[in-house]
């Protein structure tokens, strides 16, 4: 049996009830097959998969706390401290009421190579709560925040594991968290990420998934002759991945025609109008029946249906598999040329394939999405440095990031004959690096 598939069998046994997880490993090590077949007596002896493959240590914790009626509610913490070869760990907080351990140590998996990908240094983690922020009230949320942070504050530290935003952590709860941080250890430093302008937070934060999503996008059709004018590009989500994508697109001069979120979808012919999106999503919290009511171009449907429209470049940007290979064949079907995953793996691992062995250009979130956590970094060496950077310095590093991010990836492909799979490559260049860490850093 080869050593892949040695490890992908214990690594089932030991993790049977994390289907996310598993998912996620068998991705990763799957294409990882080239590297590891070359290097297999090496890795075997150092076990560098059984490795890589075990977080480091991973906390789960209760998290009470008083709602408005003055009932005691009480929700599950987690952070897992996946991999600090290359940096302390960093990786976001998620709170959905979906959140479990195996979603926390999927995510966690994929930001080692992710991170490592950046060229930055900083190592892969993961955390969150199965707290649902949606409808309830800032002193709810607040209350949530703090208890959350009591126990999260004694594993986590500038120099240790810097946690962000995610899904349901925003501004918001980034600064409620800060604060109680600082109030319980009594330091000022850069523990969290995404943080507030007036508080040590970096400009273009907010914008730089959906930001890094399109620079990288754009480098991948312009290296296959391709390019991003002009395109119709199909979204999914209407959070912040999705908006600043929608927004970037269209500065790129490509017409982004659909968003949604858990409830419906929209369509608008004449193209989404960002303005209104942002008022309804970032100000007002509201669903999107609300945009189809102020925009007469504008269709909602309830439910799914975002990959049924015709487009050229698909920008999955909401939850994982959201995209299945019945939406893969509507696509194909439909003509588009390329997908990128703004989300972290919102394609399964069938729509991947078909969409790979149909020619469609397919940028791995774990690449397309890395720009968040890139300029997350850029925000810990500014809070280091105990400066800020202008808006241009930072958008500018973000996109050479994201720029070398690409050929870094397709560089990996190439130099292991699989050139054009940009999901071997995004993983072998994630992975060499990190390997390369750990066994210099010898049996720990
Ligand atoms: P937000 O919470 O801001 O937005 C998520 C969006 O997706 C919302 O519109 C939400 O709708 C929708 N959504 C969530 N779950 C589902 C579901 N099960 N079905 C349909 N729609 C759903 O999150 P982000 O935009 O920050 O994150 C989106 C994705 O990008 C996640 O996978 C995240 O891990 C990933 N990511 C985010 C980064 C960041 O910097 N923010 C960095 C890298 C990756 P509703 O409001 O109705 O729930």
């Amino acid at each position: 049996m080869s050593y892949v598939d040695e490890v992908l069998a214990k690594v089932k046994t030991k993790n049977a009830s994390e289907p996310e997880f598993l998912q996620a490993v068998e991705e990763v090590l799957n294409s990882l097959r080239p590297v590891i077949d070359a290097n297999e007596e090496l890795y075997r002896k150092e076990a560098v998969l059984e490795r890589i493959t075990e977080p480091d240590r991973q906390f789960m914790f209760r998290v009470p706390w008083v709602d408005d009626k003055g009932q005691v509610q009480v929700n599950r913490g987690f952070r897992v401290q996946f991999n600090n070869s290359i940096g302390p760990y960093k990786g976001g907080l998620r709170l959905h009421p979906s959140v479990n351990l195996g979603i926390i140590k999927f995510l966690g998996f994929e930001q080692i190579f992710k991170n490592s990908l950046t060229s930055l240094p900083i190592g892969g983690g993961k955390g969150g709560s199965d707290f649902d922020p949606k409808g309830k009230s800032d002193r709810e949320v607040m209350a949530f925040c703090q208890s959350f942070m009591t126990e999260l504050c004694k594993y986590i530290g500038a120099d240790t594991d810097v946690p962000a935003g995610d899904i349901g952590t925003g501004a918001r709860e980034i600064g409620y968290m800060f604060g109680q941080y600082k109030k319980i250890r009594s330091v000022y430093e850069g523990v969290l990420t995404g943080k507030g302008l007036s508080y040590g937070g970096s400009l273009v934060r907010t914008e730089a998934t959906g930001y890094g999503l399109l620079y990288l996008t754009k480098e991948m059709l312009k290296c296959n002759a391709k390019d991003i004018a002009g395109k119709t590009i199909a979204v999914s989500g209407a959070g912040n991945v999705a908006i600043y994508a929608i927004q970037k697109a269209q500065q790129m001069g490509a017409k982004p025609v659909t968003c949604s979120d858990s409830t419906g979808w929209i369509y608008d012919s004449e193209g989404i109008d960002v303005a209104l999106l942002k008022e309804i999503k970032e100000v007002k919290r509201a669903r999107l029946t609300e945009y189809a009511a102020a925009r007469s171009s504008a269709e909602y449907h309830e439910g799914k249906g975002v990959w049924s429209v015709k487009c050229d470049v698909a920008l999955p940007c909401a939850t994982q598999n959201e995209l299945d290979l019945e939406d893969a064949k509507q696509l194909v079907a439909n003509g588009c040329i390329a997908v990128a995953e703004g989300a972290n793996m919102p394609t399964t691992l069938e729509a991947t394939k078909y969409l790979q062995e149909n020619g469609v250009l397919f940028a791995p979130g774990k690449a397309a999405n890395a720009g968040g956590v890139a300029t997350s970094a850029l925000e810990m060496s500014q809070n280091s440095e105990r400066l800020s950077w202008s808006f241009e310095e930072v958008d500018s590093k973000l996109e050479s990031i994201m720029v070398n991010i690409f050929h870094n990836l397709d560089d990996a492909a190439k130099r292991y004959n699989v050139a054009g799979d940009y999901v071997a490559g995004a993983n072998i260049a994630g992975f060499e690096k990190v390997v390369e860490a750990m066994l210099a850093q010898g049996v720990c």
